[in-house]
Parts: structure tokens; sequence; C-alpha cells
């Protein structure tokens, strides 16, 4: 069984399932073997002076090798206007609709924003959050609103507040990843399944299956 390492800035050994990510902004020439998510990063707005990047993405997002749309989001720690985020961000959301394929969530201090997001747009493709850092009452909050979360390694830190989050979050719901760290992906299912206190096994079977429901390749 492969071992799904969600979302990752760089290519994945044939162990691993997972999606790398693609910026919009760059030419896309698809590895074989490969899968991907594409979209327009908040921090590269600047970057994207009209709105030729979401043409391109729509054509991107047709290959087939790319399973879903993102990392798309709102970081509030940016000087970028939320307001230009948001419009950045909503596109992301009619074409994942559209073609029917998850969003990868980029997240800073955008939590509700995000939950308020998919409330009023109705969204029905899973919304995945990556590397989520959330405390346990924002946690039960999404849970409840069929966000799935991606825990990288913020959870090798140790942070109690991560730990406790962890346990909140319903085990269909559950991905990890190494975005964009060299950290070994088996390192933070080892952490992870202690502090669950559920056989390693088990919770990478669990992801896995996670995986096939969502992606279904
Ligand atoms: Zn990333």
């Amino acid at each position: 069984m492969k071992l799904v390492n969600l979302h990752s800035h760089f290519e994945l050994p044939t162990n691993q399932l997972g999606l790398v990510n693609h910026s919009v902004l760059l030419p896309f020439e698809p590895k074989d073997g490969q899968r991907y998510s594409a979209g327009l990063h908040p921090w590269d707005l600047d970057e994207a002076t009209d709105d030729n990047w979401l043409q391109m993405l729509e054509v991107i997002i047709q290959n087939p090798q790319v399973l879903a749309i993102g990392e798309c989001g709102i970081d509030r720690s940016l000087e970028t206007p939320i307001d230009r985020q948001i419009a950045c961000f909503l596109p992301h959301v009619e074409l994942a609709e559209k073609y029917s394929k998850p969003v990868i969530l980029h997240a800073v201090r955008s939590y509700s924003d995000l939950l308020q997001l998919k409330k009023k747009q109705n969204a029905t493709t899973p919304w995945i959050l990556h590397g989520y850092q959330g405390n346990t009452e924002t946690t039960k909050q999404l849970a409840k609103y069929n966000f799935c979360f991606s825990i990288g390694t913020a959870l090798l830190n140790d942070r109690q507040k991560l730990n406790q989050s962890l346990a909140e979050i319903p085990l269909n719901q559950l991905f990890f990843e190494t975005d964009e760290s060299t950290v070994n992906i088996e390192s933070i299912y080892i952490f992870a399944a202690e502090q669950l206190n559920i056989p390693l096994q088990k919770l990478q079977k669990q992801v896995f299956d996670n995986y096939q429901r969502i992606f279904g390749s």
C-alpha cells in the first residue's frame, strides 16, 4: 500500500501517493506517474497582473493528471487586501464545482473566512485545509462542515495545541503531507499514530482509503 503524502512541492517517490503542487503562473509539464493540484497561491497574486491565469487554470485542470484545484485560499498575514484575495479565490471554487474536483486550501488566520465562504458558495466538492494548525474549537466547527484536514511537519514540533486538534479530526477527514519540507512523511504518520493511540498500519490504511474516496485514483 502506498503512503499518502497529500500535498508536496516536490515530485513524489513511487511508493507515495499524493498531489504535487503546481502554480498556474508556471509552465505545466506533467511527469509520468505524478498527480497534481493546480492553482494561484495567495502569495502570488501580485504576479498575476491580468486574468490570463484563470484561462490557463481551466486548461490545466482538464489534464487527467490534475486531481484537485489549489493551493489557493486566503492569507491574512499578507498585505494583499482580503477583497482581492477573495476575488481570486472564488473562481477556483467555481472551477472546482464545474469540474467536480476537490480544493486544496492555503489558510492563514482565515479559517472562519473559509467556513463562511464554503457555506455561502454551497460548495459540494471536498475542501481540504493543507498545513492545518487550527485549535480544537475551530477544528470541531470545520469538521462539522465537512472540511478535510491535512497535517504537516508542524505536528512534529509537538505543540500540544495541534495534538489536541488532531484528536478532534474525524479519521475519514484526515490527511498528512510534507508540503515544502524534506521531512520523511513516515515520521509524521508514526508521530500521529502515537498521539492518536492507534496502530500505524491502521492509520496509513485509513488515510489511503480517504485518498481513494476523494480522488478516486
Ligand atoms: Zn504548499
